[in-house]
Parts: structure tokens; sequence; C-alpha cells
């Protein structure tokens, strides 16, 4: 049976840690990480993710500030709001909640925001900077799944890593990270041919598809480490992960459940991400 990977344990170990030096930051050069979540319109998942941001600010000793705009918010409103954050001296991560209005261009809007204060990496600069492992803030649920494995002593040079999902905010990230660990890559899509021959060669396999329990049992080596990234509501309410718990936790040797795996670390990564944009800033 699979070591079940606690997620939300790691994740509150992590908060602790950054608890723990953001009191030395402060005490020894008088500095408090601040975080502004910017929040356009009244989308209800938006706004429990921007509670759960605000709550992990307040537990850890930061600053948090939220703005809050209605959903018909211009363009320009939006840039000259991020364009007073990069010069506020108070704040030193910016968070723009997404997805954004149609009328608003996203892009533009990150891309607004200054690079060091990017603690969702997801600016340009820092998504370029993957390539070279010197970007200023990685993506935080992609670096949380590195934590997890960092933590649970799972080692990742030379295995044979897949993930199913190529998205920019996970997939993609996250290939780069476990390159950069000396894994090999192999990234999986819907024009994938024959995904289960594919997804049988992972020793680390990480399901980020957004399909509810599509990896079934007889698609996961024995012994193989199974990370689930996907969050989906069934009908009946309850979440369900991308992978089929009872089917793969016997064959697996790790495997993180959903609810209480990979979600939780994200935040936790946006905490550590916050507290390093703190030092950044202030060495400039
Ligand atoms: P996304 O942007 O919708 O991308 C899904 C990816 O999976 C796409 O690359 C898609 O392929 C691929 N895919 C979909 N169905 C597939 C199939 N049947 N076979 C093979 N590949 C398939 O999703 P995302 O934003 O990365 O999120 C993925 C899941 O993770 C969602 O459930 C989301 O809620 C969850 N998530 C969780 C966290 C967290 O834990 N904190 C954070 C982010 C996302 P194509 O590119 O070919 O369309």
């Amino acid at each position: 049976m699979a070591v079940r990977i606690d997620g939300k344990a790691v994740a509150e170990t992590v908060r602790n840690e950054v608890r723990d030096k953001t009191v030395l930051l402060d005490r020894e050069r008088g500095i408090r990480p601040g975080l502004a979540v910017v929040l356009v319109g009244d989308d209800p998942a938006s706004r429990i993710y921007v509670r759960g941001k605000k709550k992990a600010c307040e537990q850890v000793g930061f600053l948090s500030r939220e703005l809050t705009f209605s959903a018909d918010v211009s363009e320009q409103e939006l840039l000259d709001v991020v364009g007073s954050l990069n010069r506020d001296g108070d704040i030193h991560g910016i968070l723009v909640q997404l997805p954004l209005p149609g009328h608003i261009n996203s892009d533009l809007i990150v891309e607004s925001i200054d690079p060091r204060k990017d603690v969702d990496g997801f600016h340009p600069y820092n998504v370029g900077k993957l390539f070279s492992g010197t970007s200023y803030h990685m993506s935080c649920t992609p670096r949380g799944i590195i934590e997890l494995l960092d933590r649970y002593q799972v080692s990742i040079e030379g295995k044979e890593a897949v993930i199913v999902g190529r998205s920019a905010i996970v997939g993609k990230p996250l290939a780069l990270m476990l390159l950069a660990r000396h894994a090999t890559i192999t990234v999986c899509h819907t024009r994938t041919r024959d995904l289960p021959e594919v997804t049988r060669r992972a020793d680390i396999l990480v399901a980020a598809a957004g399909r509810p329990e599509m990896i079934r049992g007889d698609m996961v080596k024995e012994g193989a480490v199974v990370i689930d990234v996907g969050i989906n509501r069934a009908e009946s309410g309850k979440l369900l992960g991308d992978v089929a718990f009872a089917e793969v936790e016997p064959r697996a040797s790790y495997i993180t459940p959903v609810p209480g795996g990979v979600g939780p670390m994200t935040i936790a990564m946006l905490m550590v991400n916050t507290l390093n944009a703190a030092s950044l800033i202030e060495e400039r």
C-alpha cells in the first residue's frame, strides 16, 4: 500500500517555517513582507481563493492588502493599480487573481507587474527564466509538487517522469522544474497516442488534466509515485482528483490524496515566494 503524501501537514510545516523567517526578517532588517491581491468581479471560486490567501498571510505575519474591483473596471484602471503597487515599498508581492473579465487583456496586466513582485511566477520574464533556473519566482502549484517530493525524500534524478497536462500554470513549468532536477520528462495532452502505454512508463506520474479519475489502476506502473493535481467537483459536490485513488493506491509507492495533497501546497508556496520577494526587493 502506498504512503499517502500529506500535503496539508507539509503545507503547515512550510507556513511555520515562513512565519519563523518573517520574525527574523523583521527583527534583523525591519522588513515585514507585504502581499497585495487584486480581485476583479464576484466569481465565487476566486473569492474563496483570495480568502485563503489572506488567511495564510495572517498566519505567517505578512501584511496583506486586498484590492477589490467590480467586473466593469477598465483595463487602464487595473494597469494604474498595478503600477502603484509596483512602486509601493510596503508591498513585495502582487497577485492578480485570474481569470479576469473578457474585456481585459490578462497578459497585459500580468506583464505590467514588476517581475520581482510577481509571486505567482506568471510574468513572461519569470516564465522565460525558468529555462535557465534563474527566475525570481516559480509558479506555486508545480513548486509545491517539487516541495512535496523533496519533503518525502522521493529522489527525482534519473527518474522517468510523465506529466498528463500541458497548461502554462502546471504541466509546462513542472516539466522544466523536473528537468532541472535531472528527471527524464514526457508531457502528455489530448493528442497523445496511447496514453496508458506512456503513463505506465512513469516512475513519477503527475496527473494535471482536470478530468475526474481518468488515471486508472492499469495505467500505473507498480511502485510509481503518483501526484494528483486535479480538482474536480462531482455532481454530488464531492471533490475528485484526476486519479482513481482506490484503484491506484495499491499499486503506487507514494500517492497524494484529493483533497489534502497538492492543493494546500499552492498557497504555502505563495507565502514562500512573497517572503523571498521581500528579501529580494530590499536588496536592490
Ligand atoms: P487546463 O489548463 O485545463 O489544462 C489541462 C491539460 O490537460 C491540457 O493540456 C489538456 O490537453 C490535458 N488533458 C485534458 N484532458 C486530457 C485527456 N483526456 N488526456 C490527456 N490530456 C488531457 O488545466 P490546469 O489549469 O493545468 O488544471 C488541471 C487540473 O489541476 C484542474 O483540475 C485544476 O482544477 C487543477 N489545479 C489545481 C491546482 C491546485 O491544486 N492548487 C492548481 C492549478 C490547477 P490539451 O492541451 O491538448 O487540451
